[in-house]
C-alpha cells in the first residue's frame, strides 16, 4: 500500500516538444522519500502516450490539414492553398472547440480514475506537481474528486506553479498545503507525521502546528486564519542526487540535472526565482559527475542543467571532470551575460572555458538579454547586465566554437513591451532590441511578454512600473491558459494593464517583435531544449531550426502528434547511442 501518490499534472494537449522530459524533480522527490521507507506511487502524465489518447485520430487529421493552410510556413504560398485559406479558419476555430470539448471529457475520465484509485490505494497523501493553465484546472479537478471519494487524504500541491502563486492556491480549500521551491524534506516530514496522525484535519493541524513550531519548512497550509509567510529552507544544491528512473515509457531521454539553485545575482525585478528559492547554493562538481555517470550507463547521454544561470567558474570545473573522466554527452545550459566582458583579459577567459565546455559536450545556451537598452536592463529590469557585457559573452562564445570546429547554438531571451518609466519610448526599445539581435546574431529569440508575478519587484511596486492590477488579477493570472490555436484578439482579458496597455495589446506588441525579427531572417521561440532535440535528430542549421518550429507548431496546433513522436523517437535514438559510445 502506497503512503503517498504523487501526479504530474498535465493539460489536455501538449505544448512544447520537451513537455516529455525525464522529469527529475518526482524522480527527487521519490528516491527522497523511500529512503526514509516510505512507498511511493508516481503518476506521471506527461508522456507522448498519454496526449496521443486524447485525441481522436481522424480529428487529429483532419486539423493537421487546415493548421497546415493556415500556418505561414511551407507550401502556403501557393495559389491553390491561398483560396482555401480564408475558409480554413472559421472550420479550424470550430474543429478545435470540437477537439478542446473531447479531450477535456476524456482527461476528466482519467481524473475521476485516478481519484478513484487513491481512495482504493489506501494512501494517506496525494502529491501533485502542479503547471500553469489548463493543467492547475486539471490539478484542480483531481482534487475536487479525491475531497469526494477520499477524504480523509491530505492533498499537497507543489511545482513550478504553486511556488510563484503560494497562499492563492489554498484560497479555494481544495489544496491543504502548499509547498514551495524544495519538497522533499517538507513532503518526508508530511509523511513522518502521518504515521502518527489519521484523518486529513488532524494531520493538517499537526502539520500546521509544526510548520509553527519552524519545525517543517517551505510549506503553507490551508487555514481559517490569515496565513503566515514561510520559512523557506535554504538551498543545498548539494543534495539533489538523482538515482534514476524506472519507466522511460513516453518520454524524452534528456535528463534535468541539478548544477546549482538559486541564482548568484538573484535580484531581476521581474524575477520569481529570489522569491522560491533563499539563496545561491553549488552543486559539488564530483557528485554531479557521478550522477551523469549514473545516467549515461542507464542510457541517457543528453543533459541539461538546471541552473538558473550556471556562473562560468562551476561550468568550467563541471567541464575539466567530464574532460578528465572522457565522458560522452551532450547539455546546454543558462547563462548570464560576463561582467566587462569586452575587456581582453575577461574576454580570454570565457573563451577558454567556453572552448573547455564545448570538448565536453556544451551544445545551446540560453542567455537572458531582457533588452538591448541599457537603460531599461538597469531602471526596469534591475538586469546587472548591459549591452556591452551580452555582446561580449555573445562574442567571446562564438569566437571558442570557431577555435574548436563545434556548434554552439546561442539563444537570447527579451521581453517586450517593457515598462519604460517615461524614459524611453517603446518604438526606441523595439528598434534598440532588434539592433542588439542584429549586432549578436543568436541561433534564436525568445520574445516574452512582461508579467508580474507575485513576489516580484513588478508586483511590489506595481505603480512605479507602470502596471494597473485588479483585485482578480493574482486568481485570473493563476488559471490562465495561453490558446496556442486561437489568434491573440480573441484571448480574454485579465485585470492587467502596462502603461494603460490591456494584455491583448501587450501580446500584440510582443508578436509584432517576433514577426520584425523574424522578417529579418531569425528564428524565433526555439529554446536551448528545443536545440538539443533537433540537433540531436539531424536538423542542422537554421533551416534545421525553421523546419523544426514548423513541423512542431502544425503537431501542437493539431494535436496529431505524429511529427513530435518521431522527433522523440530520433532523439532516444541518439541519447541512446552517446551513452553507449561511453562503455567503447
Ligand atoms: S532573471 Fe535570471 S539572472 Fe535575473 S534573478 Fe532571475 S535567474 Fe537570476
Amino acid at each position: 500500500m502506497p503512503d503517498l501518490i504523487l501526479w504530474n499534472s498535465i493539460a489536455s494537449r501538449r505544448r512544447s516538444p520537451s513537455d516529455d522530459f525525464l522529469d527529475n524533480g518526482l524522480a527527487l522527490l521519490k528516491a527522497f522519500v523511500q529512503a526514509r521507507d516510505f512507498e511511493v506511487e508516481l503518476a506521471d502524465w506527461a508522456r507522448s502516450s498519454r496526449w496521443q489518447k486524447l485525441t481522436p485520430r481522424p480529428l487529429a487529421a483532419s486539423n493537421r490539414f487546415l493548421a497546415s493552410l493556415l500556418i505561414p510556413g511551407e507550401n502556403t504560398g501557393k495559389s491553390g492553398k491561398k483560396l482555401f485559406r480564408r475558409l480554413a479558419g472559421p472550420l479550424f476555430l470550430l474543429s478545435q472547440e470540437v477537439t478542446t470539448s473531447i479531450q477535456r471529457r476524456r482527461l476528466d475520465r482519467m481524473l475521476r480514475d485516478l481519484a478513484l484509485r487513491v481512495r482504493d490505494s489506501g494512501c494517506r497523501v496525494l502529491g501533485i506537481k502542479s503547471w500553469y493553465g489548463e493543467a492547475y484546472r486539471s490539478a484542480k479537478e483531481l482534487a475536487r474528486r479525491v475531497r469526494r471519494f477520499a477524504p480523509d487524504v491530505l492533498i499537497v500541491i507543489g511545482g513550478p506553479h504553486a511556488s510563484i502563486y503560494q497562499e492563492a492556491v489554498l484560497e479555494e480549500g481544495l489544496f491543504d498545503v502548499v509547498v514551495i521551491g524544495e519538497g522533499e524534506i517538507a513532503l518526508a516530514g508530511i509523511l513522518e507525521l502521518s504515521r502518527e496522525y489519521r484523518g486529513r484535519e488532524v494531520l493538517l493541524a499537526a502539520v500546521s502546528a509544526e510548520a509553527g513550531r519552524g519545525k517543517l519548512r517551505n510549506l503553507i497550509c490551508r487555514s481559517e486564519r490569515p496565513v503566515a509567510k514561510p520559512l523557506i529552507e535554504e538551498g543545498e544544491a548539494g543534495s539533489k542526487a538523482v538515482s534514476g528512473y524506472e519507466d522511460f515509457e513516453g518520454k524524452t531521454r534528456i535528463h534535468v540535472i541539478v548544477d546549482s539553485q538559486g541564482c548568484p545575482w538573484g535580484k531581476c525585478n521581474f524575477c520569481t526565482h529570489t522569491c522560491i528559492y533563499g539563496v545561491h547554493s553549488l552543486r559539488d562538481p564530483e557528485s554531479l559527475l557521478d550522477e551523469l555517470a549514473r545516467m549515461i550507463s542507464a542510457g541517457i547521454g543528453i543533459f541539461r542543467f538546471a541552473g538558473s544561470s550556471t556562473t562560468l567558474n562551476q561550468a568550467g570545473r563541471i567541464a575539466a571532470l567530464i574532460e578528465a573522466r572522457a565522458l560522452k554527452l551532450t547539455f546546454s545550459m543558462f547563462v548570464r551575460a560576463e561582467a566587462e566582458a569586452r575587456r581582453e583579459e575577461v574576454h580570454q577567459r570565457i573563451v577558454a572555458t567556453y572552448r573547455q565546455l564545448l570538448r565536453s559536450g556544451l551544445r545551446a545556451v540560453f542567455m537572458g538579454a531582457e533588452s538591448g537598452m541599457d537603460t531599461v536592463n538597469e531602471l526596469v529590469m534591475n538586469k546587472g547586465a548591459g549591452r556591452a557585457n551580452i555582446i561580449g559573452t555573445v562574442k567571446a562564445m562564438r569566437q571558442a566554437a570557431r577555435a574548436e570546429g563545434l556548434p554552439l547554438d546561442i539563444g537570447l531571451s527579451l521581453i517586450y513591451p517593457a515598462p519604460t518609466l517615461g524614459r524611453v519610448t517603446l518604438e526606441e526599445l523595439l528598434a534598440e532590441n532588434i539592433s542588439l539581435v542584429e549586432q549578436t546574431q543568436p541561433d534564436s529569440v525568445l520574445v516574452s511578454p512582461p508579467a508580474p508575478f507575485p513576489g516580484t519587484a513588478w508586483f511590489n511596486e506595481k505603480e512605479r512600473f507602470g502596471f494597473e492590477l485588479g483585485e482578480n488579477f493574482v486568481r485570473e493570472m493563476l488559471e490562465y491558459d495561453y490558446v496556442l490555436y486561437k489568434p491573440t484578439y480573441l484571448w480574454p482579458e485579465i485585470e492587467l494593464k502596462l502603461e494603460g496597455r490591456g494584455l491583448r495589446e501587450i501580446l500584440g506588441l510582443c508578436q509584432e517583435l517576433r514577426r520584425a525579427l523574424e522578417d529579418r531572417g531569425f528564428v524565433t521561440e526555439v529554446t536551448d531544449e528545443h536545440f538539443l532535440m533537433l540537433r540531436a535528430a539531424g536538423y542542422a542549421g537554421k533551416e534545421g531550426a525553421k523546419k523544426f518550429k514548423y513541423q512542431a507548431l502544425l503537431d501542437l496546433l493539431s494535436c496529431d502528434y505524429r511529427w513530435i513522436n518521431q522527433l522523440q523517437q530520433r532523439v532516444n535514438q541518439a541519447s541512446l547511442q552517446l551513452a553507449a559510445a561511453n562503455r567503447k
